[in-house]
């Protein structure tokens, strides 16, 4: 009773946890405005708790789903939906009229679709959300994309890319190595699954790990697209916007004699003629990224968009492709003795590995409620890693790069070839503790 009347003598930037909003992208006075007088909203203090969750949680997405009655909401965490209470119309309404007020958004529009951004900051996690609202038939959905102002990930081995891979693809990349030849042509493909699989990130790191100060790298992206935001590769755009096409942009740039291209994302097959002609004719290398499940099938992508069979098998060196998995929380995972059996299907020697490790699972002997684990929440896991495989070529895939474009036959010559497939990289991670076998099996799906 006397914490009720407590309570009530609050005001709401007292109330709920210590989440800070800020409006960003107005000007000065606007910002000010709009800021104190979200501070001052009782719709402040349902925003607090639901930006403190995903903050925390270090979520990617949430997703609100207005109906007449309720407001169901679901966050994404590390590439899994999680659903959170239902809370009731009236508080979802106040909530969502500060999140539009300091997108400088129109509070009273629940129709039209309007985006915008704003700043959310718990302690020392600080991120941008990008918010995105639309009417439906039945109320409104809205959904909010969190970001930080800069990528803390920098190289393929935060990503979780072993040495061996990551120097194979350093040879490829141009980048000089004590053993072996420098490689300084070729077309390289960087690829991850499609919606969330993180190819942006894989992106730039994959480019991080060129020489870029004694190579000059350039990219090419559509106006409005910053893929390639890397120190030291300038990008340049073409597009509607800026007026410029694609081709005369490359060929423009091309008169400035660089060591090497960048086109994330590509599909324009005259770009992809472009870069092997510049790779056949002036020895430069030039680095792609597609959407593709496999290195495999990143090869057999690039080869259909229509270039000749013949230039791709001359200019293709390597095909990189990553795919995320959960990390295992290093404060509540839980060690366990596994099969013999087990081991020997997972092809992992009895005398190198002892014990695998499980996520969390708690006791039926413990009763009594116990608090999750402070690290992740009870989720079991925290953060993802990147499992990798490098199709590298060779004169078979050459020859099937000509007579045989498919993914299974590239896939197989480059199991025959050594490569370390996904699942055997998967299996590594495994056995250094790093991932569960169920989410394996879940990410490897
Ligand atoms: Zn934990």
């Amino acid at each position: 009773m006397a914490k009720s009347q407590q309570n009530q003598d609050l005001h709401p930037s007292e109330m709920g946890p210590p989440v800070e909003f800020k409006a960003t992208t107005g000007g000065n006075e606007e910002n000010q405005t709009a800021t104190i007088r979200c501070r001052q909203s009782p719709g402040s203090v349902p925003a607090k708790h639901i930006m403190a969750q995903a903050l925390s949680g270090d979520a990617s997405r949430i997703v609100f789903d207005y109906s007449a009655q309720a407001v169901a909401m679901q966050l994404e965490v590390d590439g899994m939906w999680e659903n959170l209470p239902i809370i009731d119309r009236q508080n979802g309404d106040m909530m969502l009229a500060v999140f539009k007020t300091l997108a400088h958004l129109d509070p009273a529009d629940r129709q039209s679709k309007q985006t915008g951004e704003f700043t959310a900051k718990l302690e020392q996690i600080e991120k941008i959300c990008s918010i995105e609202s639309q009417g439906t038939p039945t109320g409104e959905r809205v959904l909010i994309k969190f970001r930080v102002k800069k990528d803390p990930l920098k190289t393929l081995s935060d990503l979780g890319c072993r040495d061996s891979t990551l120097n194979s693809f350093k040879k490829w990349i141009g980048v000089y190595q004590q053993e072996g030849p420098t490689i300084t042509k070729g077309l390289l493909i960087v690829s991850a699954p499609e919606n969330g699989g993180g190819l942006s990130t894989l992106w730039r790191c994959a480019l991080s790990a060129a020489d870029r100060f004694m190579r000059d790298f350039v990219a090419f992206e559509p106006d409005g697209s910053n893929e390639t935001s890397v120190e030291n590769i300038s990008i340049n755009h073409y597009g509607a916007e800026s007026g410029l096409e694609a081709i005369p942009t490359i060929e423009k740039a091309i008169l400035k004699e660089p060591d090497g291209f960048a086109v994330p994302e590509i599909s324009d097959p005259a770009i992809l003629e472009a870069l092997c002609d510049q790779i056949l004719t002036m020895d430069r290398m030039a680095v792609v990224s597609v959407n593709a499940n496999s290195a495999a099938e990143a090869l057999a992508k690039v080869c259909a968009l229509g270039v000749s069979s013949q230039k791709i098998a001359e200019v293709f060196s390597c095909s990189l492709n990553m795919r995320l998995s959960r990390r295992l929380c290093s404060n509540c995972k839980q060690p366990f003795l596994p099969h013999p059996q087990l081991l020997q299907q997972l092809g992992l020697p009895q005398t190198h590995v002892q014990e695998l490790y499980q996520q969390y699972q708690p006791n039926p002997a413990e009763t009594g409620e116990i608090p999750p684990c402070p690290q992740c929440n009870g989720r079991g896991f925290k953060g993802r890693i990147g499992l990798f495989e490098l199709l590298e070529v060779n004169d078979h895939i050459k020859q099937a790069i000509i007579s045989q474009p498919n993914p299974a036959t590239f896939h197989q010559i480059a199991e025959q070839s050594g490569m370390v497939s996904m699942r055997q990289d998967g299996v590594v991670q495994l056995a250094q503790g790093t991932t569960s076998m169920q989410e394996l099996q879940r990410a490897l799906a």
